[in-house]
């Protein structure tokens, strides 16, 4: 499939006139074809207009035809075949096979969202039985379920091409729930979005839906990011990226006529914990571990693990020493962007000024272009409790080792964090009493709990939560990863004393969906 360097605005392929864009290979170090045409508020106008017009009927459609939708998006992207693995390798730097398991993920989580629309329990199907002889008052026919809030303006993530991008989870999450969706491609990925953008448009035409289920623009700086964000006809926004970026987003969607919720993952330092039996018994397995994933996919990942607590004693010493081992056989590579690179660059060189840290390791230097050279900082918890600069982010492969006294104060540095993507325990038996301890303040720090192994990695599956308190997300309520990422999307509505025949399907006694429901309080397929 030939890349034009168009928007694809409905069914239709719209040239932007607001200036050009170009795709980067930070590899490479080059710009590459084509060239893209930058849309603005003209097109974004365009595209929510369109999306207002399909919302109904595609809210309307069959489970049944929504889930083949949606089965037939990830048919079309995996029909895109090396063309879309190639494009995305080289806008990305990411390794091939890295980003064919991202492919795999993509279909997979579209089809995870397929069955889940199919067997409706989203629905959230609530009966309560009319009661016109209770006294004092009659009971009414109450009947509930949910729907889709509408347009969904989405922003896709530079460091998941494919994942978290055009058809990523957030897409996935909003068509399953019944919201057309305007996607704002990532700047870094462009030629990947186009591909993805096209095996979606393709499966709307070849499902026979309204065009305005989806639409791509394209745009330079913020203006048309801001003017999704501001449409009337978008009801909610989906954003991976900056802290910066999704405030930004967050406080524009407060500020409209009707203010509009932002699902906006941002930044988390993941703390992991190394418990004093876990340090005893697998000082140097845990290190080995633990750099092995601050250093994948060169740490651009939202679960890296950039903050470690240990407890003061020789056993940490035989931790840091693996650690710093293991870090300076790394070598540096090249990041997704140069923006990427320099800011990643920017906060090492300001870790390494900081009072009262020390620099115990960096990695290997290479000839690669826009890298990350990794590195390994370690304090004491007096200062991390004193400087607010070392909670923050620095989204690359590194890591700061936090010494503890006691558990007292594994505990106040915990208590201290901001909110969490990820908090992970290494532990033995012996830990148990400290871990309880612990689990009080993590549970109301983050999202997702680990106990030994590592946050990288985020598994899409109904259990899983990859969300958190701020600054994590702008909602702890919700994820953005796994079944119940849906919920972002949908709103209850009611239904009180409505004749049979103006009921949905969903509600109707004769429950034609066999769904799931709740009736009188208790769940039944009937
Ligand atoms: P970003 O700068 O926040 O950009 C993400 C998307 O939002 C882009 O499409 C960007 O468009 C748009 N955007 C950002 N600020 C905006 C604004 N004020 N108004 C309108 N649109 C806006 O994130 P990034 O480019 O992916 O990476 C930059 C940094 O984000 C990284 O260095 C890292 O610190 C962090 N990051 C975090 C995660 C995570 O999972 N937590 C993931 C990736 C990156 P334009 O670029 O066209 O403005």
């Amino acid at each position: 499939m030939q890349i034009t360097g168009d928007m694809l605005i409905g069914a239709s392929e719209v040239r932007g006139t607001k200036g050009t864009l170009r795709a980067f290979d930070p590899a490479r170090n080059m710009e590459i074809e084509p060239e893209f045409g930058a849309g603005g508020t003209i097109e974004v106008d365009r595209a929510c207009a369109l999306a207002a017009m399909a919302f109904d009927s595609y809210r309307q459609t069959s489970l049944e035809v929504r889930a083949h939708f949606l089965e037939t998006i990830a048919e079309n992207i995996l029909g895109l075949g090396d063309t879309l693995v190639d494009r995305a390798q080289a806008e990305s730097a990411l390794p091939k096979a890295r980003l064919e398991g991202e492919r795999a993920r993509t279909v997979g989580q579209l089809k995870l969202f397929a069955s889940l629309v199919r067997e409706g329990r989203w629905l959230t199907a609530t009966l309560d039985s009319a009661q016109p002889d209770r006294k004092p008052l009659p009971r009414p026919d109450l009947r509930l379920q949910k729907i889709p809030v509408g347009p969904v303006g989405v922003f896709g993530a530079s460091n998941f091409p494919l994942a978290f991008s055009v058809a990523g989870g957030d897409t996935a999450s909003a068509l399953a729930a019944g919201c057309p969706v305007v996607v704002k491609a990532h700047p870094a990925h462009l030629g990947t979005s186009e591909l993805v953008g096209r095996a979606i448009q393709k499966a709307v035409a070849d499902c026979g839906l309204h065009e305005g289920v989806f639409s791509l623009v394209i745009g330079a700086g913020n203006e048309i990011g801001e003017a999704l964000v501001q449409h009337p006809a978008i009801k909610s926004v989906g954003f991976t990226g900056s802290r910066a970026g999704g405030l930004a987003l967050v406080n524009l969607a407060q500020k409209r006529r009707e203010p509009i919720p932002v699902f906006a993952e941002m930044s988390s330092i993941n703390p992991f914990f190394v418990l004093p039996g876990a340090l005893a018994k697998r000082a140097e397995q845990i290190a080995t571990g633990f750099i092995e994933s601050v250093t994948l996919g060169v740490g651009q990942f939202c679960t890296n693990p950039g903050l470690v607590l240990v407890l003061d004693g020789p056993n940490k010493q035989t931790f840091i020493d693996a650690a710093a081992k293991a870090l300076s056989q790394k070598s540096s590579q090249t990041m997704l962007t140069p923006g990427i690179a320099n800011a990643y660059q920017g906060g090492i060189t300001h870790r390494t000024e900081q009072r009262g840290v020390q620099t115990i390791a960096r990695g290997t230097s290479s000839d690669a272009t826009c890298a990350a050279l990794p590195a390994l900082f370690q304090t004491s918890a007096i200062q991390f409790l004193t400087s607010a600069e070392l909670e923050d982010e620095i989204f690359g492969p590194t890591s700061l080792i936090v010494t503890c006294a006691d558990v007292d104060e594994m505990i106040k540095v915990a208590e201290y964090l901001e909110g969490q993507l990820t908090a992970t325990l290494q532990i033995e038996p012996e830990d148990h009493d400290i871990a309880r301890r612990l689990l009080v303040t993590l549970e109301r720090k983050a999202g997702r709990i680990l106990a030994n192994s590592f946050p990288t990695g985020v598994e899409v599956s109904y259990a899983m939560v990859h969300g958190g308190p701020f600054p994590a997300t702008s909602d702890s309520r919700a994820t953005s990863v796994g079944a119940m990422a849906i919920e972002r999307f949908l709103r209850p509505v009611c239904y009180q004393d409505l004749p049979a025949d103006l009921l949905p399907q969903s509600l109707r006694d004769d429950n034609p969906l066999k769904l799931w429901r709740l009736r009188d309080g208790k769940p039944v397929q009937a």
